[in-house]
């Protein structure tokens, strides 16, 4: 496939305006700004393109509301707050191809007749921060942002914000209390954003994958987009792959794409040509699974079909030589600390999970302890606020039911000594 998120990245003067427009870029914008904005709704629905942040939502759908809303002015926020460990999709872009998201964000702005938008940065991200306000003032300089586009009456004035380096704030509600200056925890929904959101005002959160993908519709059409990739989910998508694989990386691949494909073909294989023990296909919220469900299609309606999620497209990748039980105490340390603590089943169920994970992995695990920790993730489930709550939930779940023969081993102390955590 040829690619169009990752087209031109390894050139390291990608971040200048001149050479992403020696290469096309900001073609689509001057086509946008022919169209109504209604109708730039319209292609962004035909095409099909489901948002890439994880939940996958259809994003022309999304617009729709907030376009439909009467309450001026209305925002647009990019969440690039990649904080999922895994994750790291977005990272290309923001570093090696900014002006492609600002592209993206200009038509997506007009298109929603939104003045303002903001790059909700993750904080861990500071070189991020750098490159994207210097193509920003770049875009302003040449008339692509401000007031009178292209001497169109059109408006968009965008800035960075960086965050404080909390997973939380990735969620769009706890995104848009901490972009207030608040302190960044979750809200309740509804409203959504696209009614109240930002100031209270209609405001559409779209993940910067999601953003960039705007140009390539614009330039192609919409009918032509939707045929890339799987028929319900169409459009490229971007998949970044760690753990025991031969050649890690981002990897801008057909949706749809098998998990074999991307291990096999595009990452060369399992690392010193071992034997693969199991995949957490979408970032490590997402169910883990066995080398026996890697024939499943990458995308949001078939990877449920397979026990497991799509997610951001973050595919873990464990050989042989790893212990899972230590995997998934790591992943319950991380959910620990990043809980915001707003309700009780996340706040004390996590650290509970985490202790008695703790507890089976340093050798002092009891009878009980596994059923424990069930019954634990079972209080957590469905009990919590947001999604942080259910995704430390699944894992635990998910590990316990496809796994569980290696937290028995800890228990009862016959853990072989070969087996260690991955890097
Ligand atoms: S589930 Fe956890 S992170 Fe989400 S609101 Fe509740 S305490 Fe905060």
């Amino acid at each position: 496939m040829e690619r169009f998120l990752l087209k031109n990245i390894d050139r390291s003067d990608l971040t200048d305006m001149d050479e992403y427009i020696k290469f096309g870029g900001y073609s689509a914008i001057l086509k946008a700004l022919e169209m109504k904005p209604s109708d730039i709704i319209d292609e962004v629905k035909r095409s099909g393109l489901r948002g890439r942040g994880g939940a996958g939502f259809p994003t022309g759908m999304k617009w729709s509301f907030a376009a439909a809303d009467p309450k001026k002015p209305k925002y647009l926020i990019c969440n690039a707050d990649e904080g999922e460990p895994g994750t790291f999709k977005d990272k290309p872009i923001l570093e090696k191809n900014p002006h492609l998201l600002i592209e993206g964000m200009i038509i997506s702005g007009y298109a929603l007749q939104a003045e303002y938008g903001y790059i909700y940065l993750r904080g861990e991200y500071p070189k991020a921060k750098d490159i994207l306000e210097k193509a920003i003032k770049q875009a302003y300089n040449r008339g692509y942002l401000g007031d009178n586009i292209h001497g169109k009456e059109v408006n968009f004035h965008l800035y960075v914000h960086q965050g404080a380096g909390a997973y939380i704030c990735g969620e769009e509600t706890a995104l848009i209390e901490s972009l207030e200056g608040k302190r960044g925890q979750p809200k309740i929904k509804p409203p959504f954003p696209v009614n109240e959101g930002f100031l209270s005002k209609p405001t559409v959160v779209n993940n910067v994958e999601t953003l960039a993908n705007i140009p390539y519709i614009i330039e192609i059409g919409a009918e032509a987009y939707s045929k890339i990739g799987s028929p319900e989910c169409p459009g490229p998508k971007l998949f970044s792959v760690s753990g025991n694989v031969k050649n890690p990386g981002v990897y801008e691949l057909p949706m749809g794409t098998t998990l074999r494909e991307i291990i096999y073909t595009h990452c060369g294989g399992i690392r010193d040509d071992k034997k693969l023990k199991a995949v957490i296909p979408g970032g490590i919220s997402t169910p883990i699974l066995t080398p026996d469900k890697i024939d499943c299609p990458m995308d949001f309606v078939n990877m449920p079909k397979y026990g497991s999620m799509l997610g951001s497209g973050a595919v873990m990748v464990f050989d042989e030589t790893v212990d899972l039980a230590k995997i998934c105490l790591r992943a319950m340390k991380f959910f620990e600390h990043e809980s915001c603590g707003k309700c009780t089943p996340c706040r004390e169920g996590i650290g509970w999970m985490r202790a008695i994970l703790e507890r089976i992995c340093s050798g002092s695990g009891m009878a009980g302890d596994i059923e424990l920790l069930i019954e634990v993730s079972k209080n957590i489930a469905g009990k919590t606020f947001c999604p942080l709550g259910d995704g430390a939930a699944v894992v635990v779940q998910s590990f316990i039911n496809n796994f569980r023969q290696e937290f028995e081993q800890h228990i009862s102390k016959e853990f072989s000594k070969e087996i260690k955590v991955a890097a």
